[in-house]
């Protein structure tokens, strides 16, 4: 066996941002592409598009200078003559390429201004009898400073020294039929020239499969250790003695769906458990999770321990406190509020509140996760919206309870609704229980898609829907690059609108004002007293006015699917027929023309949720991208869905029959990301 080679420091960083940090992590470096360096092409086959190598003599050589300096040569071989481009050159190439020489070039052929060129081919010197390479050649995702060259010689290295045992039992490898794995690893790195190009590309080549597949059993495997080491763990057990919920539910003027019922009874169960709970609640916009949540509230409350109910805005956790006010306090439960915008004061007397065990129940935002707010008996956590918060809080989320020796049970709501591929991929350490129906008495939505050139139309149908008593919102376009400039709109939008509308009473509520006056605006429009709603995407998430049945989102196009989806939700809460006005600007790109129609001919959350996925992949989708959990890097969980399936199975079979092979796997794939994985 070969000596593993040197690396030199500047390299091991190199190598450090493309996430390799073993010399093993080099194995599984995979080529984004090939290229078929195994043969040669006649010129005169050349066409725009092709990748092709060709090899002859060079016919012509010379440096132009205008329109800039650039090295024009002319390759020709017995069939026909191509023209060489490059921009970039070292006095080396200027030599490997003059006149009368031999050489042997790759690249893409396009149309030039004068005929077929190819731009920056790769060219080496060449004698009559230069050897083909004998596999494609792999093109690696690479980084600045780390060369192809460099980084195939280091994976050449690699693929000698390290052994790659075969993890998988051989009768589950049969059952699957799946490659062996060092073998896969090998031809994906080195595919012989008849590899069928297509499958290696669209990575349906059973080698492929079985990297693929691997990498999703490592996954299982890891959420499914998190699991189980969750009944390593303490919690208070939480008893369901249910007089507080029973007093709370008579009080109400309606009664809990079916669909409530068996989750609320889940939560039950868990929190009795000695175990911290991890569940995700997941439910449509306005399916009821709040009660449900106040129900789990109650169960740690009867019991003694503090409840910790954290929104990710100011207006939503607002919205959760008042409502909970309302319901708790005739059974003698007063919550407390804390939040950043509080003044200093304020905040420290809640805090003190909480931190004697005076309040069993505080609510609030991010506020409450603070290192000044120290709980007295924290029993449960309760977070909503939980993807609105990301993964990194999450992870800072799950540390805190982590110190202490019993940790808080933890219940995520979501009304982003994850697809199941996903959830059985990215959620597996988390119980889910699933809101599938909504309360009776809700009319649906209709949903339509109008042209900013029918404006005035629209402001008709406002004017008069708000004359008839109903009431409107209207949502100011989302600005991406600066919350600035969306304020701005917002303000302009708003004026522009109290103009339009002199006998109509309108309000503006956005992101930067302050939690009191948003707090007045919000419940003015409860009230009723405000007929129109100016608003940013604030109102996004949450916000339940039931009288509220009409919705006007104005540039529709620059919004994704999950807002759309949530913003619609606002409305069709009341009895009333609502109606959704997607305002649209033309011309409309492909993906906004794609989005409009998903959420146009779709009102189930779920099955938006899928469209999107396929739209924007999973880290997207996860709000994740950025706080750089690690994501799947080979497998596509929605056209890898018949992998996903087996791998969780086989998952828990190895853990309970082949414990040294699920070891193998974490430690393969996952020995530096274990812990963003668990967040
Ligand atoms: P979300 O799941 O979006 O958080 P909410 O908890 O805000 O939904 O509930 C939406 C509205 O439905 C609220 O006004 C709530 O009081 C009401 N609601 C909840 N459960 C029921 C039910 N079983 N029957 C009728 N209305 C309900
Ligand atoms: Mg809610």
């Amino acid at each position: 066996m070969a000596a593993p080679s040197k690396i030199p420091p500047a390299t091991l960083a190199r190598l450090a941002k493309l996430g390799i940090r073993h010399r093993a992590d080099l194995l599984l470096h995979l080529p984004l592409r090939y290229e078929d360096e195994t043969r040669l092409e006649p010129i005169e086959t050349a066409e725009p598009g092709r990748t092709m190598q060709v090899q002859g003599v060079i016919t012509h050589s010379e440096i132009a200078f205008r329109p800039r300096r650039t090295l024009l040569c002319r390759l020709r071989d017995e069939t026909g003559e191509l023209a060489l481009r490059f921009l970039h050159f070292y006095p080396s190439q200027t030599s490997m390429l003059a006149k009368g020489q031999h050489i042997r070039a790759i690249g893409e052929v396009r149309m030039g201004f004068h005929g077929l060129e190819m731009v920056h081919p790769k060219c080496s010197k060449t004698e009559a009898d230069t050897p083909l390479k004998i596999s494609l050649t792999p093109v690696y995702p690479t980084t600045a400073g780390l060369s192809q060259t460099a980084l195939r010689k280091l994976i050449a290295n690699a693929l000698e020294v390290i052994s790659m045992p075969e993890h998988l039992p051989e009768y589950l490898r049969m059952r699957l039929k799946l490659w062996d794995f060092s073998e896969s690893v090998k031809i994906l790195h080195n595919p012989a020239p008849d590899t069928p190009a297509a499958s290696l590309e669209d990575r349906s080549h059973p080698a492929w499969r079985r990297i693929k597949f691997d990498e999703l059993l490592a996954q299982q495997i890891s959420m499914r250790v998190h699991h189980n080491e969750r009944s390593a763990r303490k919690a208070h057990a939480l008893k369901a003695k249910g007089h507080f919920g029973e007093a709370l539910l008579k009080s109400l003027p309606f009664n809990l769906t079916s669909a409530q019922q068996k989750v609320a009874k889940e939560i039950s169960i868990d929190l009795e458990k000695p175990h911290p709970m991890q569940r995700l609640l997941l439910g449509d916009v306005g399916s009821g999770k709040t009660i449900v949540a106040a129900l789990a509230a109650l169960q740690a409350i009867e019991n003694g321990y503090q409840v910790a109910f954290m929104a990710p805005t100011e207006i939503l956790a607002e919205q959760h406190y008042l409502k909970l006010l309302d319901w708790l306090t005739p059974l003698g439960i007063t919550p407390v509020w804390l939040s950043g915008s509080l003044k200093q004061k304020e905040k420290r007397l809640a805090a003190e509140r909480i931190a004697s065990g005076e309040t069993l129940l505080a609510i609030g935002t991010h506020a409450l996760f603070q290192q000044q707010v120290g709980f007295y008996r924290l029993g449960l956590v309760i977070v909503d919206e939980q993807h609105k918060f990301g993964v990194g809080q999450r992870l800072a989320l799950h540390e805190k309870g982590k110190e202490k020796t019993v940790e808080p049970h933890q219940l995520m709501m979501s009304a982003t609704p994850i697809p199941r591929t996903l959830a059985m991929s990215y959620y597996a350490d988390l119980d889910v229980s699933v809101i599938d129906t909504l309360p009776p008495g809700r009319t649906p939505v209709t949903t339509k898609l109008v042209s900013d050139a029918r404006r005035e139309e629209v402001f008709e149908r406002v004017r008069s829907a708000c004359l008839a008593g109903q009431q409107a919102y209207w949502v100011c376009p989302l600005i991406d690059e600066s919350e600035t400039l969306e304020l701005q709109s917002a303000m302009e939008t708003y004026r522009q609108l109290c103009i339009a509308f002199p006998e109509l009473r309108v309000g503006l509520v956005h992101g930067r004002m302050e939690s009191s006056e948003k707090a007045h605006v919000m419940n003015a429009f409860k009230a009723g007293a405000l007929q129109l709603l100016v608003a940013t995407t604030v109102i996004e998430v949450g916000v339940d006015v039931p009288n509220a049945s009409l919705m006007v989102i104005d540039h529709a196009e620059r919004m994704g699917l999950a807002q759309l989806h949530q913003l619609r939700g606002r409305v069709g809460r009341g009895a009333q027929h609502s109606l959704c006005i997607l305002l649209f600007q033309q011309p409309l790109s492909e993906l906004a023309r794609t989005r409009l129609k998903v959420i146009f001919e779709n009102t189930d959350g779920f099955a938006i949720a899928e469209q999107d996925l396929i739209l924007r992949g999973p880290g997207e989708l996860l709000g994740a991208r950025q706080s750089g959990v690690a994501m799947l890097r080979f497998a596509d969980i929605n056209a890898d869905e018949d992998l996903l399936e087996h791998a969780r199975a086989t998952a828990d079979l190895l853990l309970r029959d082949h414990p040294d092979a699920a070891r193998g796997y974490l430690q393969r794939w996952m020995a530096k990301k274990h812990e963003f994985l668990h967040a």
